[in-house]
């Protein structure tokens, strides 16, 4: 029946103009297909900033070791690079972590969980810490903040692939600032790579 197969062709090709509209308009498209945890060379996008929630607490001590006796949790290694723009390396770029421990709590009295390294001449840094418990309204994170010498901060936080569920049930929670993670018996290893918004 013609006028069934017009109307067919009416709704294929506006499906196809939003489509190509879509595309062309700023590669929003392309965006949303991007994997997670983009590398530098992906287009090096800065890392996005994200709220610095009700827990950060400062002057930190320096430390990579962020275990401790009587914290309990599995242990994660969390390293990468701190880079550029231009994926130059960032020597002496300061990370600061703080995160919950293993019940879901922020240590507010003391330094648990808490520590800040200074990345090497390749902008590497590494922590030894544990995972954090899930507490009610978030799902698993890390908070870090990251500055090159004398620069402005990036405060942001990282996020567990594996917690699917609580991720998709928290609002804060973005795909590009998940790590990648690997376990080992007991022990898990957390990647990211931070790029900062200078050249
Ligand atoms: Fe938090």
């Amino acid at each position: 029946m013609p006028e069934q197969l017009n109307r067919r062709d009416l709704l294929l090709s506006s499906a196809c103009a939003a489509a190509g509209l879509s595309l062309g308009a700023d590669g929003a498209a392309a965006q949303a297909t991007l994997p997670p945890t983009p590398s530098c060379a992906d287009g090096a996008a800065a890392t996005q900033a994200q709220t610095e929630g009700p827990f950060f607490k400062p002057r930190s001590p320096q430390r990579a070791d962020l275990r401790e006796a009587g914290v309990g949790g599995r242990p994660v290694e969390l390293s990468g690079q701190v880079l550029s723009r231009s994926c130059k390396p960032v020597a002496g770029a300061l990370v600061d972590l703080w995160h919950a421990d293993d019940k879901g709590q922020y240590d507010d009295r003391g330094f648990r969980c808490r520590g800040h390294v200074f990345a090497d001449a390749d902008g590497r840094y590494r922590f030894l810490t544990i995972m954090p418990a899930l507490y009610p309204g978030r799902t698993r994170h890390f908070h870090v903040k990251v500055q090159a010498p004398n620069r402005p901060v990036l405060t942001t936080q990282l996020y567990f692939p594996a917690d699917e569920q609580a991720n998709r049930r928290d609002g804060l929670f973005r795909r590009e600032l998940l790590m990648q993670v690997t376990q080992a018996n007991e022990a898990f290893s957390a990647r990211f790579d931070f790029v900062l918004d200078i050249g």
